[in-house]
């Protein structure tokens, strides 16, 4: 994707973080529906799914890929964790689509390293660059996310970023997984990655949050004026947990206060 610096990209994840929230589970038709609404509205990237989680999955997100999917339409993305297994998956899902995307992600805060994934940050370090090259190997448009960003050591997460955008990440997602941070913190975090990562520059820094502390909206402002170019965010915010930012706040607070912006 080329890359503008003045325009802001809206990523929808309703039909993935969305569909996480409690209680909240859609059929193959109701997908198919949410995402036409979605390419009709022109969000830029549609989330469609996570193929390898379970057959249904892999099913909506193919049929949204060749349904939905159009040269002049929304990139059809899918979700995959940082293995072959997964991205395979994921690549087979979104292949129908003319515009597509695999996204990636694996976690960099000591905390889920630990207790989650039991692996080291060397291990992260090998598995990084490993599988975003298996991913560029596919697809030429690969999202890379570190999981619990803003609960990772910064100086770790400059080298991770690092390393995904020389094997091929054409996206860095910097994630608040667990809805924790404020928006000045996560202003700054974006600054500094804007500061620290010296090949920054190829490619968009996107944002995804939790409104956990109900200021998800709030810190992704802080985050697009301090060089973030893609928004995760959700149709009437839903999603795990407290939800996500939502969508259309986040839309009319761009369009309303754009010469702010
Ligand atoms: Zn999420």
């Amino acid at each position: 994707m080329s890359k503008d610096p003045g325009r802001i990209l809206i990523f929808d994840t309703t039909l993935r973080d969305g569909e996480q929230s409690p209680g909240a589970s859609l059929n193959l038709e109701e997908k198919l529906a949410i995402a036409h609404q979605l390419a009709r509205l022109g969000v830029d990237v549609i989330e469609a799914g996570f193929p390898f989680a379970s057959p249904g999955d892999f099913k909506a997100v193919n049929k949204i890929a060749n349904v939905v999917g159009k040269e002049n339409g929304p990139i059809i993305c899918g979700l995959a964790r940082a293995s072959k297994g997964d991205i395979k998956a994921c690549y087979e899902a979104v292949s129908p689509a003319p515009k597509k995307r695999i996204h990636t992600f694996i976690a960099t805060s000591d905390i889920h390293l630990k207790h989650k994934l039991k692996k080291s940050r060397k291990d992260v370090l090998q598995i990084v660059p490993e599988m975003v090259n298996y991913a560029k190997s596919l697809v030429d448009d690969i999202e890379f996310s570190c999981e619990d960003a803003s609960r990772s050591d910064p100086e770790f997460l400059y080298e991770v970023i690092q390393l995904a955008i020389t094997a091929g990440a054409t996206t860095i997602n910097i994630p608040d997984t667990v809805g924790f941070t404020t928006p000045s913190e996560f202003g700054n975090l974006i600054a500094d990655i804007n500061k620290n990562v010296p090949n920054i520059d190829e490619a968009v820094i996107s944002v995804h949050g939790h409104n956990d502390l109900g200021l998800a909206v709030a810190n992704f402002l802080e985050a697009v004026k301090n060089g973030a170019r893609q928004l995760e965010c959700t149709i009437n915010g839903i999603g795990e947990r407290a939800g996500n930012a939502s969508l259309e706040e986040l839309v009319m607070a761009l369009h309303v206060r754009k010469s702010f912006f």
